[in-house]
């Protein structure tokens, strides 16, 4: 298993936001995880990527806990988006690059490559603030990806997409997944989840309700007891 969960607990004050999670990953797998708000999985995804501790349980990825050392290996959507709005998109993006440790050179290739695949190629002198929240969106993402990590983590990529954008990255996360990136995102919608993952966790007040391979919960529970409410 790549990344292994073994019974976190995180805890804020009185709120228990994950309650005795374990996962267990494997390599190159997308990984679906399904909540309403406040289910914890924005809170799951920060001790995955060390940016919290977890008050009991152990993270591990490839066998080792995940440190700064290894932050160019991981690619983070999250979930309130945190691009500066005055920097040009491809200056931003070039500088988020070298950051996660590539050459201007590379970058510069593969920001282009992903501007035209996401139709935004127009706007690369454009300041972040001037475009609109989906194409902000799919920066994000880009910046999220582009130093080619091979664990992603996605904090609810699709929300407030328009569906024509949602193919969009739809499509690219399946072409990162066939590249060998294991991806782990999370959405409210059981829909987008069934399209690309092969494994789910259901989390509700921190607890895994359900979890394991979608085929065989699908065919365990039903369709309709697998729908997440609360959007
Ligand atoms: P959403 O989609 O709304 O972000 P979520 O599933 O990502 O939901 P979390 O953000 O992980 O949920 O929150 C889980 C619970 O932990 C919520 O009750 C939230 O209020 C609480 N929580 C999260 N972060 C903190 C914090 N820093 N301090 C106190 N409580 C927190």
């Amino acid at each position: 298993m790549t990344l292994e969960i073994a019974a976190v607990t995180k805890r804020f004050g009185e709120t228990t936001a994950v309650d005795q999670l374990t996962l267990a990953i494997p390599e190159g797998n997308m990984f679906g995880l399904l909540g309403a708000n406040g289910a914890g999985k924005t809170t799951t995804f920060r001790m995955i990527l060390g940016l919290l501790a977890p008050t009991e349980g152990t993270i591990r990825w490839q066998g080792e806990p995940i440190d700064y050392s290894k932050s160019h290996l991981i690619g983070y959507l999250p979930e309130e988006r945190g691009l500066y709005p005055k920097l040009k998109v491809k200056e931003q993006l070039v500088y988020l690059g070298q950051l996660r440790g590539m050459k201007k050179a590379e970058a510069l290739s593969e920001i282009d490559r992903w501007l035209e695949r996401f139709h935004i190629r127009d706007y690369a002198d454009r300041r972040v603030g001037e475009l609109s929240k989906g194409n902000q969106q799919k920066l994000q993402f880009i910046a999220a990806v582009l130093h080619r990590p091979k664990l992603i983590i996605l904090d609810e990529p699709f929300s407030g997409l328009d569906p024509v954008n949602v193919e969009l990255l739809k499509e690219a996360v399946l072409d990162l997944k066939t590249n060998g990136a294991t991806i782990v995102f999370s959405s409210h919608r059981m829909e987008h989840v069934e399209e690309l993952c092969e494994h789910v966790c259901i989390l509700h007040r921190g607890r895994a309700v359900v979890a394991g391979r979608l085929r065989e919960l699908k065919r365990s529970f039903g369709k309709k007891n697998l729908v997440i409410h609360g959007e």
